[in-house]
């Protein structure tokens, strides 16, 4: 095989700037709720910019030239990681599954054009067995699925030491009425996904004993069988042994097809009335209809999920203004809002 040089590129000139943008949502105050925009990232790698920079420190520490990842071919984990580690100078082999071969998708693409090495299995079985044996004589780093490594940690620490400061910031900006007599002794809340887990984690470690309290919503499996991995992922990353009170961690409630109520949002700017749509609504139809009144697009395993039960809580009960965090992933579902070009 012919390699190419290898010449990491300085992090520093390279990497974009990756600001913290935090933005009202239209049709809510402000002292409610706010975005924070992972979202705005380039390439709508959200979040996974930090992870994926925090690992980039670890490996220029050890002087480690080449890193093998594993993932689904048309997730925003391994298109990330994939396009950032290979732009910043690294030699990346990647191991990826699908279920579906025929499906053609952004992150494929990504992920096509950006490892050096790729091979593609039709499950995820047979991708993790074969990453498993090349794991043993790797010559490098051997990242685990979703980049479960206490490196990460490098990228996200200070992005929730800033993103503690911009709160502090905006909580000065305006008082917080509680719709809710339940006592709370919380400032504010940061509100995630959680998918394996690990940004929650890191969040829920960093913000400990803070008046900033974090909360995981779980969206790909029950918070039982979550709650049972998370001391050994505490492990992984590197972060302390903390049990999680279990209240931290919400379960989207199931779709209730009684409670078909319509929500109307008054918009306090300009007063006019945004309808966030009818929960009989299929999800897809609701994030085009959330896109049209907010320019926010949300992702469809995600964020799609949880945020139309959020902003029916805060319209019942909050306990303190709420920050959710947007982490992006919704590039790979432009097709959702775009119009389909005549033939
Ligand atoms: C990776 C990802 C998550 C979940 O992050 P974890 O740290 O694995 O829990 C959530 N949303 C998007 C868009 C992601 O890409």
């Amino acid at each position: 095989m012919n390699l190419v040089p290898f010449h990491p590129f300085d992090t520093s000139t390279f990497f974009p700037e990756l600001p913290i943008q935090i933005s009202e949502v239209p049709g809510f105050a402000t002292s409610t709720l706010q975005f924070i925009r992972e979202d705005k990232l380039p390439f709508g790698f959200g979040t996974k910019w930090r992870k994926a920079l925090g690992i980039i420190q670890f490996l220029k520490e050890n002087e480690i030239q080449r890193i093998l990842l594993w993932g689904a071919i048309h997730g925003n984990y391994l298109a990330s990681f994939t396009t950032i580690l290979r732009r910043s100078g690294f030699f990346v082999d990647v191991v990826a599954y699908t279920r579906d071969p025929n499906l053609h998708s952004y992150n494929e693409r990504l992920v096509r054009g950006h490892s050096h090495t790729l091979v593609c299995y039709a499950n995820r079985k047979t991708a993790y067995e074969v990453w498993l044996q090349k794991e043993k004589k790797y010559s490098g780093l051997a990242l685990p699925e979703f980049g479960i490594h206490p490196g990460q940690k490098y990228g996200l620490i200070s992005f929730w030491m800033e993103l503690e400061k911009k709160i502090k910031d905006s909580l000065n900006s305006f008082s917080f009425v509680p719709t809710s007599a339940e006592f709370h002794s919380h400032e504010a809340i940061i509100r995630m996904e959680i998918g394996s887990g690990a940004t929650f984690l890191s969040a829920f470690d960093y913000f400990y004993e803070s008046p900033i309290l974090v909360q995981g919503v779980m969206v790909g499996e029950t918070k039982e069988t979550w709650l049972q991995k998370r001391e050994e992922l505490q492990k992984q990353l590197g972060l302390r042994n903390i049990p999680i009170p279990r209240e931290q961690i919400l379960e989207i409630p199931k779709n209730n097809e009684k409670s078909q109520t319509h929500i109307q949002f008054d918009n306090h700017l300009n007063k006019t009335s945004i309808s966030f749509g009818k929960q009989s609504k299929s999800s897809k139809d609701w994030i085009r209809e959330f896109y049209r009144n907010t320019n926010i697009l949300l992702e469809p395993i995600y964020s799609g999920m949880t945020v139309k039960p959020l902003l029916r809580e805060i319209n019942e009960k909050q306990i303190a203004p709420i920050f959710y965090l947007h982490q992006g992933g919704q590039i790979q579902h432009l097709d959702l809002i775009l119009e389909k070009s005549p033939k």
